[in-house]
């Protein structure tokens, strides 16, 4: 298979080998994408065989990534690292459905990956190409998640993983990820789109493979949760699926895989794409309601939900083609309608990060809005692990939820734990209250 990078600007189209060390196009500076020739098994013979790769106990076939390998861009595996990244469930939330206003709701949960986020199936890939290109070090600028993954990953393939964050900004389940997978890391005194600037001159100097979001390996391992998910529906598209938007990376790569699915006849219709964005950091949100154009960034992006706190978001040419393609929508939500609907979510008994919920408050706006119809179909897929911010829901329970600014959060589900004496009539007087 003859795999090249190429580049996504209509008007350019530029083709370089895969084995090229670039992240833009060096013609016109444009996202590149991975382009390769289809399988050349019919769509019944694909499902089939990574049906069939389930019951296998080689490592490749069950990895929810490289089990889907024929639509990714190797034709040797040998490079391939996994921890067994995807194989995520499909959970479906009843409670939360009806708090959206839905008859019926699935969550797709990513934070069942082996580091708690869906950054693993992208990483996975990344990785690997790293190992081809034989580079020694990669790095990358992150929210957290991104870094957590990347060292997780580095630290298998047997690479040096450089994490720059930025500094009291991040997560502290992620920051503490990244330290004990043996990242080098740098907290650095900048915001997110500023660090991602330094970092690619680091790069380009010292020789480091950059894995961040524009990298074109990690949007190819991305898509794999589109094709899970689909083959986990027997491969029946729901109506919607749902999803967070930051750097946009995932928007691009659900985009990617539907196209190639269509193309290969494995789907028979496109489920809509919503796209959700905090409303501190919704530049992506802004330019789609503006009909399109040029993305401006938002210079500063503030929300707790720190893995969809980005200004100016590298892939939004890739997640704009994505909403077009789908006849897709973009939302955006305020801080307290990501807590709540985060509390809901974790009242179902599945929790996940701050960022996720986005999903679950997006959808109760578009029903709202009558967008979504409560009868449709709707999968919405959790990016991250509850675990990844404690802090965070201490601090909705306990009432003391606050903007990067200071202004209280009112929350509507708290339950916050109470302290007592060691009084056996007194406690059982509280709870029979
Ligand atoms: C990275 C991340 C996002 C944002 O994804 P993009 O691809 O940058 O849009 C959302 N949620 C979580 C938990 C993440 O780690
Ligand atoms: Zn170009």
């Amino acid at each position: 298979m003859a795999a090249e990078l190429v580049c996504f600007e209509p008007s350019c189209r530029a083709r370089y080998p895969v084995t090229d060390i670039i992240y833009n196009c060096p013609r016109c500076g444009g996202l590149l994408e991975v382009d390769f020739p289809p399988p050349s098994l019919p769509a019944s013979s694909l499902r089939e065989l990574w049906r069939c790769r389930r019951l296998s106990d080689a490592p490749l076939d069950r990895s929810g990534v490289w089990r889907f390998r024929e639509l990714l861009p190797f034709d040797d595996y040998s490079h391939a690292v996994t921890l067994l990244e995807g194989n995520t469930p499909l959970l479906p939330a009843p409670r939360a459905a009806r708090w959206a206003g839905l008859e019926r709701l699935a969550f797709k949960h990513q934070g069942f990956n082996p580091t708690g986020s869906f950054k693993d199936n992208g990483m996975s890939c990344g990785v690997a190409q790293a190992l081809r290109l034989g580079m020694r070090r990669v790095a990358c600028v992150s929210t957290g998640n991104t870094s957590a993954s990347m060292a997780a990953y580095a630290a298998a393939a047997g690479l040096q993983a450089l994490v720059f964050v930025p500094h009291g900004q991040i997560a502290f389940g992620k920051l503490a990820q990244a330290l004990e997978y043996g990242a080098r890391t740098f907290q650095v005194e900048a915001n997110f789109d500023q660090i991602l600037a330094l970092v690619r001159v680091l790069a380009e100097r010292l020789g480091i493979y950059l894995l961040n979001s524009i990298n074109p390996f990690r949007i190819e391992g991305q898509k794999t949760i589109v094709i899970e998910l689909l083959e986990q529906r027997g491969w029946r598209p729901p109506d919607w699926i749902v999803l967070p938007g930051g750097n946009l990376g995932n928007t691009a790569a659900f985009g990617k895989a539907l196209r190639e699915l269509a193309g290969l006849g494995l789907i028979d219709r496109m489920p809509r794409l919503a796209v959700i964005q905090a409303e501190g950091a919704a530049p992506f949100y802004e330019l789609v309601r503006r009909g399109g154009g040029r993305l401006q960034p938002v210079a500063k992006p503030e929300t707790l939900a720190t893995a969809i706190r980005i200004g100016d978001p590298v892939s939004w040419p890739k997640a704009l083609e994505a909403i077009r393609a789908t006849d897709g929508v973009v939302e955006k939500v305020a801080e307290a309608e990501i807590a709540d609907a985060k509390a809901v979510i974790g009242q179902c008994g599945i929790g996940c990060e701050p960022a996720s919920a986005a999903t679950l408050a997006g959808i109760r706006r578009l029903v709202d809005a009558g967008l979504i119809r409560p009868g449709e179909d709707v999968v919405a897929v959790l990016t991250g692990h509850l675990l990844k911010d404690p802090d965070y829901i201490y601090r909705y329970h306990c009432r003391k939820l606050a903007t990067p600014s200071g202004g209280a959060i009112e929350v509507s589900y708290a339950n916050q734990p109470l302290v007592v004496p060691c009084d056996a009539d007194r406690i059982a007087g509280l709870i029979a209250g």
